[in-house]
């Protein structure tokens, strides 16, 4: 049997025309026409004011800290249930990095987030909050907590472009969102990210960060250090016509997501990642707990038969690397990490991929 990814690149077709016409122009380069028109599609789509594609998402998320003049000292709030791209950026600013835990939507808690500001003594700068696996956190709730507390809001959207909270896409609360176009997200470039704002002065002076702080002059001149953080024009390119299908895309995680819950809701301990009231998620990856049994009885089960499964993100304030950060915990994250899954939710499936997957869970959970 062909082996099923978790969330495999799904091409819509158009790519390589568009990769010809970039070798065409000769702008093999981190700049070009497919740049600007990536970043145009991207802002148009999620209905923000400006974009900046950049060579990750991870990259993107260090320019919005640099840009919002984060350094040595300052408090950075962060989901604890993430990634670690969404936190080393952190540390690349020396800044101190602070978690807070999730409640029943598995995203981070607004209440623990108010306690966090209420009892830390210095004030933090900025609050990283995640939109795991594609759904959205409680983000109007915790935009009013950073605006209230005059708390920086960066929106790591990563893994949740195309997902929305009411009228709005998540990425668009904060001061400034991420996305990722790394090879297993919804749409990828291979590798790529997006910063956007809807302050115009901001993405500009992330540009500048972003070509390695280069001054308006004829020779190099510098009064700063930047990165090397641009998409290449091919990726960008590839973004393009990605970026084409993401309804489509979005539309298809969705059918993958009800063929699972159909099926596996007859299994009185399998629960399901929730959608927050409002909201409205990409469903990137299908996510179950399970109430009873140990997941790694399922994941080798699967991993038996040629289907990729994962555990769901260990949470960064049981990761050794932060050992010494502080955080607000409430057990929920770690109870998730201890009975959760992720399923394969490649937009490839078919339905009797997703069936044949639920009959070997079913099968294992019998055992
Ligand atoms: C993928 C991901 C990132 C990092 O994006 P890259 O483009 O791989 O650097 C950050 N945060 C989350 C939650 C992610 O899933």
């Amino acid at each position: 049997m062909e082996r099923l990814f978790l969330s495999p690149p799904h091409m819509s077709g158009k790519e390589q025309q568009y990769i010809n016409e970039v070798f065409e122009s000769n702008y093999i380069a981190p700049l070009g026409a497919f740049v600007q028109r990536f970043e145009k599609l991207v802002t148009e789509y999620t209905g923000v004011g400006h974009a900046l594609a950049t060579s990750s998402g991870t990259a993107a998320i260090h320019l919005a800290l640099r840009v919002l003049g984060i350094g040595e000292g300052d408090i950075v709030l962060a989901s604890t249930f993430t990634f670690i791209g969404s936190v080393a950026p952190i540390l690349y600013q020396n800044a101190t990095p602070v978690f807070i835990d999730s409640d029943e939507s598995w995203n981070l808690d607004p209440l623990l987030l108010k306690e966090a500001i209420a009892k830390l003594e210095k004030k933090p700068k900025a609050l990283i909050v995640t939109h795991l696996y594609g759904q959205s956190a409680k983000i109007d709730e915790i935009a009013a907590i950073c605006r209230e507390n005059s708390i920086y809001l960066i929106e790591d959207a990563a893994e949740s472009l195309g997902a929305s909270f009411g009228e709005k896409q998540t990425g668009t609360f904060g001061d400034m969102g991420i996305y990722s176009f790394n090879g297993n997200k919804i749409l990828t470039t291979s590798g790529g990210g997006m910063l956007v704002s809807d302050n115009e002065a901001w993405i500009k002076k992330a540009e500048f960060y972003a070509t390695q702080a280069r001054e308006n002059a004829l020779f190099y001149e510098h009064l700063e250090y930047g990165y090397n953080y641009r998409m290449s024009n091919v990726l960008a390119a590839i973004g393009v016509a990605q970026m084409e299908v993401l309804k489509e895309r979005v539309a298809k995680k969705w059918e993958i997501f009800e063929i699972y819950r159909q099926i596996l809701q007859e299994i009185d301990e399998i629960s399901f990642m929730p959608e927050v009231s409002g909201s409205k998620g990409n469903r990137w990856l299908t996510t179950i707990a399970l109430e009873k049994s140990n997941p790694d009885q399922v994941i080798e089960a699967l991993t038996r038969e040629n289907i990729e499964s994962r555990p769901l993100w260990k949470p960064m304030h049981l990761q050794p690397l932060f050992n010494d950060a502080t955080a607000f915990t409430n057990g929920f994250s770690e109870a998730l990490f201890q009975k959760g899954l992720c399923l394969p939710s490649g937009t490839q499936m078919t339905r009797s991929d997703v069936e044949r997957v639920c009959t070997i869970i079913r099968k294992s959970l019998k055992r």
